[in-house]
């Protein structure tokens, strides 16, 4: 059976969800006061209602803790988003998903017992960062404070070299877990592999030991 999922909030974050859930072929509840947004989810969801989330009978009426995933993507109003977390926790629905606007308010959202509290803008904005510090940095995951995922871009400093002769783990401690050529990806390099320039190198490891990494072989400035 499809995964049915209800989206509250239609903003940009919560909108983009809404249509890439739709895409994938997902059951989407569209869920926002406005009508305008409404009206605009209702060719793109699977349903799209006018309705408040922070009334409590509402939310039954539309049966909600019979959502396999809801996801709170109300933006501005915190009230609203803490109001509504609470009730979708009270209801008993098994996976919810709240965009937090700032650090008090994601405390708040993980004491109540939201499931997963996300926060767009703040980790967009640190991986552009890494990408305008460093241009071969061209994406970045943080697994945790100390640890990351980074995509870096090879130049002219690792062309035709193999992974042998880099040495990346002995040398800087991190894993090169695939790298991405063109449309192919590679996901279990061997040690004679040979890097050219373009590739894309998805590496692991402890933040200072990439960035010791990255100095060394991937700025080419
Ligand atoms: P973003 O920053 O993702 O664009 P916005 O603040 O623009 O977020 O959008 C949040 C959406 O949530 C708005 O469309 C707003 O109408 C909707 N919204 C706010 N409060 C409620 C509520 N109580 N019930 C349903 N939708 C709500």
């Amino acid at each position: 059976m499809k995964k049915q999922f209800a989206v509250i909030g239609l903003g940009r974050f919560g909108g983009s969800i809404c249509e890439s859930l739709s895409k994938q072929g997902m059951e989407v509840l569209a869920i926002d006061t406005n009508e305008d947004k409404v009206n605009k989810f209702a060719t793109i969801a699977t349903h799209a209602v006018v309705a408040d989330s922070t009334d409590e009978t509402t939310l039954r009426s539309l049966g909600i803790r019979n959502f396999d995933h809801v996801i709170v993507a109300i933006g501005d109003n915190i009230q609203s988003s803490i109001l509504t977390t609470l009730m979708l926790v009270e209801q008993g629905v098994k996976h919810i998903t709240v965009k937090a606007q700032n650090d008090y308010h994601e405390k708040v959202l993980n004491k109540i017992g939201a499931h997963k509290v996300v926060h767009p803008e703040r980790d967009m904005g640190i991986r552009i960062a890494h990408n305008i510090v460093s241009k071969n940095v061209l994406d970045y995951l943080e697994l945790s404070d100390e640890y990351s995922i980074v995509e870096l871009m090879a130049g002219e400093a690792v062309h035709g070299r193999t992974l042998i002769e880099l040495d990346i783990r002995a040398k800087y401690g991190c894993n090169i877990m695939a790298i991405k050529r063109g449309d192919e990806i590679n996901v279990s390099p061997v040690a004679d592999e040979s890097i050219i320039r373009g590739d894309i190198l998805i590496v692991i490891g402890a933040d200072s030991d990439i960035n010791r990494m990255e100095q060394v072989l991937f700025d080419d400035d």
